[in-house]
């Protein structure tokens, strides 16, 4: 028999879903033999905390002293906070929805600091009459910020919904302040995550697997290892994850191993299956994993150890997960954070790292980036289905950095092949592969949103980026999705090494036309930071950029600070502006303002685009396809009487064209129902090749 293993999500995380190396690492353990929990701490805290007996243990925790204005006003409400936290978490789990109405009529919920940001018709307008549901998840979500702005600022400093202590973890190259935290006296709110770790993690467990993905996990990772430590002492600890894998690569103080007996790197896959054959007492070699032996921080690696390829893995296994718990809140007023709180959407990826890896940001030197193992299209399709009939849900949330668009595209056909209907979104890359045709098979496939890297929307700037795009294809791949129905997000960089306040100006100008066009339906701007596995951090001279450190103190390297040659002006309060002009393009305002008078403080020139860039992009014809393409078409399977075809069309509208019958029947011939050996046919199959024309603005597909 295996072992009993605890696959333990930390504290705190997205509420609205599982993370996803949770149920990935579990499919494989499981695979192995062993008996897996699956405890997610994440979800257990907020479930403690936001419940009846759960507030009115943390508001009589509150130290009153620490109450500023904003925080008494929410304190003095404490009792109805008690009274409605029931009925709000019932509501935002998708439990009962029947508190929808007083929640919007505003008579639930206190209306704290975070209420008053804006007045309440101005609040409530977007809605309008029919909206009630996204208003109250809206306002459930500020009640959610307001509360634990309280305990953040009375209780535990290192207190967020979905943060706990990140700023101590973010890039500390020493130990010190973390260990510190560790050994002081727990707060409330670490009783109570103590409290829901005795509950949940088996009393006999062997070995408690921590995925640590973020600096907000770290604090929270470390705790748990100390309460093993007195809790459950038979028991090992490995912590493993993001965090681990991009920032502890060079750890050396021993310190932390008093909080963890293993630490893995990478895909954790093959490291657990050889801590578990150690532990059932095999004589077998570590591999990408340290210990500490005698005081000595030692990292373990063997080359007998072989990695399964990424496609040969098993299906994630939400066996043990109850997704009818989680708590979909909104954390952010953008169409991506939205999406996200809509559902528990299953993670899945297509492919393991990115079929680019060059762009000079991004840590391509690390092997979630750099190397590339994508799934076949029926294996994905394989594993979409297992997980629909396990859990019954049809939603999939694709983890990718980037997932490849021939991959995405093969993956739509084979669901339409098996006539399935999903929903499923992801990140890509705004590649010039995803054309008109491709989008609408996407869609038609099920898929819903993409978000991807714009960066910087100069073709000054993409070129040093190394992102292989230039801003017309962008344009054009935004189109392709938009005139499909797909969501489009963009992330974006400000202050990449050479950025100048010119740069900066055209591309906001640039995504001010493509939001008014609504190619692009919300942005998010991140700081440029200088990671140690990215071309940039491997060699900053070459960017202009000079080193300031950090020193290095035995824990974490990742970041790197610098100092830019240029000095283009980068710092937290233009990004914050950028942001907000973004943000008020996505809620479809602010387009008449010159785009220089958001960050008019700093005294940005004039844009040099022109106003009507975009739209005279969109009129200058694509490119022809290189070679003859597949023939898909969207509709229903056509039928053919007295020279007339007839059918639905992609949308399912009626169809009816007097047509030779040879032309119903190769049209037939590209219904998914048609295909032999799954694909669809060839352009060049068919003799002549005039009449698909005729066909494509119904749903006929050139991909
Ligand atoms: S930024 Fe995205 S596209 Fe570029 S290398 Fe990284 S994952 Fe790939």
């Amino acid at each position: 028999m295996g072992l009993l293993i605890a696959m333990v999500v930390p504290p705190t995380l997205d509420l609205n879903t599982p993370y996803a190396s949770a149920p990935r690492l579990t499919g494989w353990l499981r695979a192995l033999g062993h008996r897996v929990v699956q405890v997610d701490l994440s979800l257990e805290l907020f479930l403690r905390i936001y419940s009846r007996a759960g507030l009115k243990r943390l508001f009589a925790a509150v130290d009153t002293d620490k109450l500023a204005y904003d925080l008494t006003d929410i304190y003095d409400n404490r009792e109805r906070y008690i009274r409605a936290i029931d009925s709000v978490v019932a509501f935002a789990q998708g439990r009962d929805m029947t508190p929808v109405h007083r929640i919007a009529r505003r008579e639930l919920i206190p209306e704290g600091p975070r209420f008053r940001r804006e007045r309440a018709e101005r609040r409530h307008a977007p809605y309008g009459e029919w909206g009630i549901n996204d208003l109250a998840r809206d306002l459930t979500a500020r009640m959610f910020g307001d509360l634990s702005d309280l305990f953040r600022n009375t209780i535990s400093k290192h207190y967020n919904l979905t943060t706990y202590g990140d700023r101590l973890a973010e890039s500390c190259s020493s130990f010190d302040e973390l260990e510190a935290e560790l050994t002081r006296p727990a707060n409330e709110i670490e009783k109570m995550l103590f409290e829901a770790a005795s509950d949940t993690i088996p009393a006999d467990v062997d070995l408690l697997c921590v995925t640590c993905p973020f600096p907000g996990n770290v604090l929270g990772s470390l705790l748990l290892g100390k309460w093993a430590a007195e809790q459950r002492p038979k028991a090992k600890r490995a912590l493993g994850g993001g965090y681990p894998s991009t920032e502890l690569r060079q750890i050396s103080d021993p310190r932390v191993f008093r909080y963890i007996d293993y630490m893995v790197l990478d895909d954790g896959e093959v490291p657990l299956q050889q801590i578990t054959a150690l532990l059932s007492g095999q004589d077998v070699p570590l591999e990408r994993t340290f210990t500490c032996d005698s005081g000595r921080v030692v990292y373990h690696t063997s080359a007998a150890c072989a990695a399964p390829r990424f496609r040969d893995l098993p299906t994630p296994d939400y066996e043990g997960l109850d997704l009818q718990r989680y708590a979909h809140v909104i954390y952010h007023l953008n169409r991506v954070s939205r999406l996200l709180s809509e559902g528990s959407w299953l993670k899945l990826t297509a492919a393991h790292g990115c079929y680019w890896k060059k762009c000079a940001f991004c840590d391509v030197h690390l092997s979630y980036i750099g190397d590339f193992d994508p799934l076949s299209a029926t294996g994905l399709a394989d594993q979409m289905d297992a997980l629909h009939q396990q859990t019954g849900r049809a939603g999939f949330h694709f983890t990718d950095e980037a997932a490849p668009p021939p991959l995405m595209v093969k993956l739509a056909t084979e669901l339409l092949r098996r006539d399935r209907s999903y929903q499923w979104w992801g990140n890509v890359r705004f590649d010039p592969g995803f054309t008109p045709d491709r989008c609408r098979v996407l869609a038609a496939g099920g898929m819903i949103a993409v978000t991807g890297g714009i960066e910087i929307a100069s073709d000054e700037l993409l070129p040093k980026i190394a992102k292989g795009i230039t801003v017309k294809q962008v344009i054009h791949v935004l189109n392709a999705f938009t005139q499909a129905g797909i969501m489009t997000h963009a992330y974006l960089i400000h202050g990449f090494p050479g950025e100048t306040e010119q740069d900066t100006i055209n591309s906001l100008e640039v995504l001010r036309q493509m939001m008014q066009a609504k190619l692009l339906r919300s942005g998010f701007y991140h700081g440029f930071s200088m990671t140690a596995h990215s071309p940039i951090g491997k060699a900053p001279e070459l960017y202009g950029l000079r080193t300031l450190g950090p020193q290095f103190a035995g824990f974490a390297h990742y970041v790197i600070q610098h100092r830019s040659a240029e000095q283009s002006g980068q710092n937290n309060a233009i990004r914050d502006a950028l942001q907000a002009a973004l943000a008020a393009y996505a809620r479809g305002e602010g387009f008449e303002r010159p785009v220089q008078a958001w960050v008019a403080s700093f005294g940005f020139p004039k844009p040099t685009v022109a106003p009507d860039f975009v739209t005279s992009v969109l009129a200058e014809p694509l490119p022809a396809p290189k070679s003859p393409p597949q023939l898909v078409w969207l509709g229903s399977l056509p039928t053919w009487s007295r020279g007339l075809l007839q059918c639905s069309d992609q949308h399912g509208e009626l169809l009816s064209l007097q047509v030779p019958k040879w032309m119903c029947e190769a049209l037939a011939q590209c219904h998914p129902s048609s295909w032999k050996r799954g694909q669809p046919p060839l352009a060049s199959d068919f003799q002549p090749s005039d009449w698909q024309s005729r066909f494509a603005r119904f749903g006929l597909a050139a991909i």
